[in-house]
């Protein structure tokens, strides 16, 4: 059977409210049964992606608000999440200089595994990552709606709902684990420490400036990690400008665990409890934990809803698939393949590989249709 995924195209045709993408969302919002998914008085989890200091490509604070908005007219009570990415206090202090927060918002923004990161319980996930931590604020939700900004990410290639509910859902540092049991898993399945190559290094510093862990140190200009204090994030490979930062797994494991994270979360909730929708607005090349916003590559292509997260990924990645780079950013002069994704040719891997593991784990469907709302 196939998904249906609304498109809410990103073009305002006139110069009135209701014909802009926030009006056009807003409008759609109060059509959609949201009661189909979220109950009356239920706390209903906003799961977000806060960003970075730098990163101000994230979803914008009024999109936030009309979801907040249209949960309250259950009547519900939203809040707006994500767990710890950076240390949670600090990640509390960037969603605040980012706009999201209660002011803006009209619902409290709350670190899902707790201003430590730590609350979290264990859940059986699948044969790679065997079980996993997830935040307890999603854990214990009844109902959630995944607000993702798509774009490209260099270790997962594509970042839309599937990584999002993962990584995102996830803790890093459950209680009484490590990062074993955390996101870091997903990155680190073999538990092997980063490989540091002395030749290729240029000593930059980039990969202990981004640590968020602060366990990256070079005395007398040798690499060392402190491999009890680092979880596993891979930010300091990504950020490596010579490759001299290798991790220990392939593009395919890695997939793969990302969506048995996705799994292991979705595994929390009733079937058809939650709503993904997914914005296709300056669409970066990487990931929105990056303490940048680099120039999108490709053009908005508007707004997706849905409530199978693999469909509404699938239909991501197929509109930005055959589309012009845009002039000036990252993609510009890269060589169009045929039928291929912009993030895919960008960071020359497969972007599809997690949706086609997503699917065979039963999450969803590559099969969807199209409805388009509006003009
Ligand atoms: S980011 Fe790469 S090149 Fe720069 S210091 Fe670290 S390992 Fe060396
Ligand atoms: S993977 Fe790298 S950036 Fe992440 S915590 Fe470990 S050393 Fe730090």
């Amino acid at each position: 059977m196939q998904s249906k995924v609304y498109h809410i195209l990103p073009r305002a045709k006139r110069y009135k409210y209701e014909s802009g993408l926030l009006g056009k969302f807003e409008h759609f919002l109060k059509k959609f049964p949201l009661d189909n998914y979220v109950s009356k008085k239920e706390v209903v989890p906003l799961k977000i992606h806060l960003g970075n200091d730098g990163a101000f490509r994230t979803i914008r604070p009024q999109f936030v608000q009309k979801v907040v908005e249209r949960v309250k007219n259950i009547p519900a009570k939203p809040f707006v999440t994500d767990s710890v990415r950076i240390a949670g206090y600090d990640y509390l202090e960037v969603a605040n200089r980012g706009g999201y927060n209660h002011l803006t918002l009209g619902a409290p923004v709350v670190i899902a595994d707790g201003i430590y990161g730590n609350d979290s319980i264990m859940v059986e996930a699948g044969e790679l990552l065997s079980k996993v931590a997830i935040a307890s604020a999603i854990y214990d939700a009844k109902s959630m709606i995944v607000l993702t900004h798509a774009k490209g990410h260099i270790q997962s290639v594509f970042g839309g709902a599937i990584k999002n509910i993962s990584m995102g859902g996830v803790s890093a540092q459950p209680r009484n684990g490590s990062w074993k049991e955390g996101r870091g898993k997903m990155h680190f399945l073999h538990g092997d420490i980063m490989k540091w190559n002395k030749e290729k290094c240029i000593l930059c510093f980039d990969c202990a400036k981004i640590c968020p862990a602060e366990c990256i140190t070079f005395i007398d200009n040798i690499y060392s990690v402190d491999d009890k204090k680092c979880f596993r994030c891979g930010r300091c490979a990504r950020v490596c400008p010579e490759g001299a930062i290798e991790v220990p797994i392939t593009n395919e494991v890695f997939m793969k665990a990302v969506a048995e994270g996705a799994k292991a979360v979705l595994s929390t909730f009733e079937k058809g409890k939650i709503l993904y929708i997914n914005f296709l607005i300056e669409m970066q090349p990487e990931c929105d934990c990056m303490p940048i916003a680099d120039t999108p590559v490709v053009q908005d292509q508007g707004i997706l809803i849905s409530d199978d997260p693999v469909a509404i990924d699938a239909a991501t990645l197929d509109l930005v698939t055959n589309v012009m780079p845009l002039p000036g950013s990252l993609a510009e002069g890269i060589t169009i393949e045929k039928d291929k994704d912009i993030f895919s040719i960008l960071h020359g891997k497969n972007a599809k590989k997690q949706l086609i593991e997503a699917e065979k784990m039963g999450l969803g469907s590559l099969n969807y249709v199209i409805d388009q709302v509006g003009d």
